[in-house]
């Protein structure tokens, strides 16, 4: 039995494909886009709120202020109970 790991869905085909593995879903993306100019959209079943939560956590720009040092994934000395 093959675990499905994403499903990739086109709105604009009414196409579902699911894949046990996330580079053939990715590539399953590119390749219809490249053929058909559609723009599909891949749901991963699982840790898709954890990769969508550590890229919030992540930041974009590295400043104090824009980093949630109340993640578990901030790296900072600062690891006190204060709050
Ligand atoms: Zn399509």
């Amino acid at each position: 039995m093959v675990e499905k790991r994403a499903t990739v869905t086109c709105p604009e085909c009414a196409r579902t494909e699911a894949f046990g593995k996330l580079g053939r879903a990715r590539s399953f993306i590119e390749t219809h886009r490249s053929e058909t100019g559609h723009d599909a959209t891949w749901e991963l079943h699982r840790l898709a709120a954890g990769v969508e939560r550590a890229g919030d956590d992540a930041g974009v720009c590295g400043r104090a202020e824009c980093t949630a040092t109340k993640s578990p994934l901030y790296l900072g000395d600062d690891a006190s109970d204060r709050d």
